[in-house]
């Protein structure tokens, strides 16, 4: 029942459309990865529940490939 504020970009490696953030340290940390390749972002402090620095840091990566 979580907001989702922000849409994750398919994989900038693999280009797959399966990325989904990964919750670590009791929703303090998050990081973004692929299930596919195994790509992924470093972690990042997020707000509570919050994931989207990690989810802006996946996006941002994407954009990198264009
Ligand atoms: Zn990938």
């Amino acid at each position: 029942m979580s907001a989702k504020s922000e849409k994750l970009k398919p994989c900038p490696f693999c280009g797959c459309d399966d990325a989904r953030v990964q919750i670590e340290t009791y929703g303090k940390w998050a990081r973004v990865f692929c299930p596919s390749c195994g790509a992924s972002t470093m972690s990042v402090q997020v707000g509570y529940n919050d994931p989207s620095p990690a989810v802006k840091l996946w996006n941002e990566r994407a954009d990198d490939r264009a």
